[in-house]
């Protein structure tokens, strides 16, 4: 009986061992078989984090624009990009030189889409007759006389808009291609249609201290209205005499690349203007650099 308790409890030992074993092995399964299901949770929960989360997506979509963009830079301005490569606004196309600033011959600033002012210029500038504008110190003495005369003849010329930093073009300019962004352009094409309207910094006549912008008693709307007004034509017979000109003519537009604006009169000297108006050419026209 010993011996045969002796057996029994060994097999129990052996039963309990193999239950514990079994046991543990049923365990372990139970977790192998979560650990998949964790590892496919796992991966579930990866790929849709992955794909539909936004995570890639936003990814996705935020190196499509640069790189739409970049493209759009990279295959149009590259070849003409050579000359200001560094431009701000060359991204939508514009590709101009830097004009050429002298002292010398300072009067004859070409300024416009294709030239320019350089980086960091600089124009001293002083109030002029009629309040709140002002423009380059050497153009203020023949304006004050002009306008002097202009009076004397019983026609007002109203100051407008003269001398504009760079700064607050770039402000303009900045609000408008934000507009056509808000209406859902490209940043390369709301630029094109905001240039369209508002002339790029650095690349106006008003930025160099050289324009005026005028009104006159019952217009001061800078439209094609002034044409009609006495002020235009005392300007369009007197002004060449202070060294102004009509700048942007009618029907000058392929020149000039700025459509008609009979209230823009920039100073360019007494002996150029007179020649510019017996001649009827633009100033690009003058200076050789249509
Ligand atoms: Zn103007």
């Amino acid at each position: 009986m010993n011996r045969l308790r002796l057996i029994l409890l060994m097999g129990l030992c052996i039963f309990i061992a193999l239950l514990s074993i079994g046991y543990i092995t049923v365990g372990m399964d139970d977790n192998t078989s979560d650990e998949p299901v964790v590892t496919t949770d796992a991966e579930a929960d990866k790929k849709p984090v992955t794909n539909p989360s936004g995570n890639d997506v936003a990814a996705t979509t935020a190196s499509t624009e640069p790189t739409e963009e970049t493209t759009v830079e990279k295959t149009t301005a590259p070849k003409e990009e050579i000359t200001v490569s560094d431009y701000e606004y060359a991204y939508a196309g514009f590709n101009p030189s830097v004009a050429a600033v002298s002292e010398e011959n300072w009067n004859l600033l070409l300024v416009n889409r294709n030239y320019i002012l350089p980086d960091g210029f600089t124009v001293k500038t002083t109030p002029v007759k009629g309040g709140g504008q002002s423009l380059d110190y050497r153009v203020a003495e023949h304006y004050n006389d002009m306008v002097t005369a202009a009076e004397t003849d019983g026609i007002s010329l109203i100051p407008v808009s003269g001398y504009r930093s760079v700064e607050r073009q770039r402000t303009n300019f900045e609000r408008k291609i934000n507009y056509y962004k808000g209406l859902g352009y490209s940043k390369a094409e709301a630029t094109r249609l905001a240039s369209q309207i508002v002339l790029m910094p650095s690349t106006s006549e008003h930025n160099a201290g050289l324009a005026m912008d005028f009104g006159t008693n019952g217009n001061y709307t800078l439209d094609e209205n002034f044409a009609k007004t006495d002020a235009f034509r005392w300007l369009s017979e007197n002004a060449a005499d202070y060294g102004f000109i009509l700048r942007y003519p009618e029907d000058a537009q392929d020149i000039t690349m700025v459509t008609y604006e009979p209230w823009h009169w920039r100073y360019v000297g007494t002996k150029v203007a007179k020649e510019i108006k017996a001649s009827g050419v633009t100033l690009e026209e003058y200076l050789g650099m249509e």
